[in-house]
Formats: C-alpha cells, sequence, structure tokens
C-alpha cells in the first residue's frame, strides 16, 4: 500500500492528490451505511488531469471511483484506490444556451446552483433528487437520479443530450444522442460496445423492465431501442467511463404551481392516479 502510494504521488505530480489519513478518513463514508478508506484523493482542475489521473492509475493497478458530492446511499462512491473528486474545481456551468434551450455543465457542479443559472432565463432542470441542494450533475448521471417530480418529467437519463468521457485507456469520447466521437482504443472500446447491444438487442427489448422507474443496471434495453450508446453510460455508476464534461436539454419553468390534496382508498389507487 506504501509503495503504491509512493508510485501514485510521483505519477501524480502537479496534480492536487491528497494522501492524509485524515483527508482518506473523510472520505471513507459517504450517505450510505458503508466505510471503505481509500489511498487517495485527487481533485483534478482540467480535462487534461483527469485524463492523466485515468492513465495514472491504470499502468499502476490502481482503481478509481469519482465522486461528487458523495450523498448516494448504496456506497458507490467509495473505494479503496484513489477517489477522483470533482466538487471541489470542476463544478462550473459552462454555457447556457436558452434558445436552444441547453445548458453545458462540468460533472461536479450542483443541481441548486445550476438550477439558479437558469431561472434568469425561465429555465429549470427539471430532475429533481430531494438532495438537490448538494448533489452534483455527474453523480446524478452516474446514477439516473428523479425525484418527486419523475412521473412528469421522467428521470436524468432522458434530460443528457451528450457526456464528455473519458475512458479506462485514457481516451476521451463524446457520447451523444446521435453518435459518439472518439479515437484510437477509444473508438475501439465503443465499437465493441455497440456489437455487445447489437448482439443481445432481442434479449435486451424482451427483457426491458415494465417499470416507471429503473435506476439499476445497464439500461442495454434503452440502447438498443435508441441505437445510442448514451442510455448505457447514464445510470453506469462511474464504470464505464468518468464524465468530464455534460450537455444537458434544459425545460421552461412551470407557469404555475398547484398543490393537489387527494384521497385514496389504497396505495395502489393513489399510485395509479399519479401516473394518469
Ligand atoms: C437526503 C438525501 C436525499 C436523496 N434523495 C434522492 C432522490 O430523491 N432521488 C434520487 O434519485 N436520489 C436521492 N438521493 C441519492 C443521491 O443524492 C443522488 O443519487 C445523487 O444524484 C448522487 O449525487 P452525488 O453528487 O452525491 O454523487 P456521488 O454519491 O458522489 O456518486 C454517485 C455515483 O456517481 C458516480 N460519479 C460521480 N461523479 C461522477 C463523474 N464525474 N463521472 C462518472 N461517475 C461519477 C460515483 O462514482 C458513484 O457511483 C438522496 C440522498 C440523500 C442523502
Amino acid at each position: 500500500m506504501l509503495r503504491r502510494a509512493k508510485e501514485l504521488r510521483r505519477a501524480l505530480k502537479g496534480i492536487e492528490v491528497d494522501f492524509s489519513r485524515a483527508v482518506r478518513l473523510c472520505y471513507a463514508r459517504s450517505a450510505s451505511i458503508f466505510w471503505m478508506e481509500p489511498l487517495a484523493v485527487a481533485y483534478p482542475k482540467s480535462a487534461e488531469e483527469v485524463v492523466r489521473v485515468v492513465r495514472a492509475c491504470a499502468e499502476l493497478g490502481v482503481p478509481i471511483t469519482a465522486r461528487g458530492a458523495g450523498s448516494s446511499i448504496a456506497g458507490q462512491c467509495l473505494s479503496r484506490g484513489l477517489v477522483l473528486d470533482f466538487s471541489r474545481y470542476m463544478n462550473e456551468t459552462i454555457e447556457v444556451d436558452p434558445e436552444g434551450r441547453r445548458a453545458k455543465v462540468q460533472p461536479g457542479g450542483v443541481l441548486s446552483r445550476l438550477n439558479e443559472r437558469l431561472r434568469p432565463y425561465g429555465l429549470f432542470f427539471p430532475p429533481d433528487p430531494s438532495s438537490a441542494d448538494f448533489c452534483t450533475v455527474g453523480g446524478m448521471a452516474a446514477v439516473n437520479s428523479s425525484g418527486a417530480r419523475f412521473v412528469r418529467y421522467g428521470p436524468t437519463r432522458r434530460w443528457v443530450r451528450s457526456v464528455k468521457v473519458v475512458l479506462s485507456t485514457g481516451d476521451v469520447a463524446l457520447i451523444g444522442r446521435e453518435g459518439w466521437e472518439a479515437s484510437g482504443k477509444g473508438a475501439e472500446i465503443l465499437r465493441t460496445a455497440e456489437a455487445v447491444v447489437e448482439r443481445h438487442r432481442g434479449t435486451a427489448l424482451k427483457g426491458a423492465p415494465k417499470v416507471a422507474k429503473n435506476a439499476s443496471g445497464y439500461a442495454l434495453w434503452e440502447a438498443a431501442e435508441k441505437d445510442s450508446l448514451l442510455p448505457l453510460f447514464i445510470g453506469s455508476e462511474g464504470t464505464l467511463g468518468v464524465f468530464i464534461e455534460l450537455e444537458l436539454e434544459v425545460h421552461p419553468l412551470p407557469r404555475r404551481r398547484a398543490c393537489v390534496f387527494s384521497l385514496h382508498r389504497s396505495a395502489e389507487g393513489a399510485a395509479e392516479a399519479a401516473l394518469r
């Protein structure tokens, strides 16, 4: 462990990385019941730094885990390897295009801050986990978050137009609804992923879960249905690549809000009414 830490320190020279016990203990926790102490915590400031970290870790055999706010409740952001914390520096809203109803963001930006930025344009980002005041957009995309307005607006996957990701080889890929761009080994990986989806198309479509909300597993059925790798990456919990930029679709703010109080004889009846 000590040797690995030394090698990592050398390989990541110039990048902000904390190996101190105090910081590692902080990152050993999340909103889950689990506990796992990482080797170190890196705070990347740019896409180039993320690429360097991924390449160095691949070479040294150190696992990496991306982290936003650490508010996921199943231990997804914990790691024995290197934690990549996006919330410290890579947390900006890069641009808002009100006419095109798009926003480009870095992964570590907090949802409520994005919505503050969108409000003057009469826009908002609809997925609404109740952790909105602290969860990050990268974390939301990685777990396909949704909240109380799910029935109306659907989960995060529905609102992501494209993601820029660093793949396990350190190659950067742009994956959108209509296709992807990548070079070298990155392109090879994505072509293989497409072939896997194609090979299992029938099974994936037949096995599509018939539920309104599903945030478990890779969305193979949606990738098959939409002929796109994007649904696979959204909800992949950082296992397929690390997001470094996201292009989001945003929506006009509702003109009015109302609260409806309705009484039902059963929970099933209430759920059916909500879906209507
Ligand atoms: C009080 C509370 C209320 C909550 N309410 C809801 C709710 O209503 N709906 C809901 O869906 N969830 C809810 N959650 C769970 C959680 O807040 C959300 O899932 C949230 O979207 C996670 O975001 P995060 O920034 O905390 O991600 P983290 O917990 O830091 O990470 C979550 C996952 O995303 C991955 N990840 C993070 N950043 C990146 C990146 N840049 N690239 C690739 N992968 C990345 C991590 O590796 C990990 O697998 C709640 C949690 C709490 C504590």
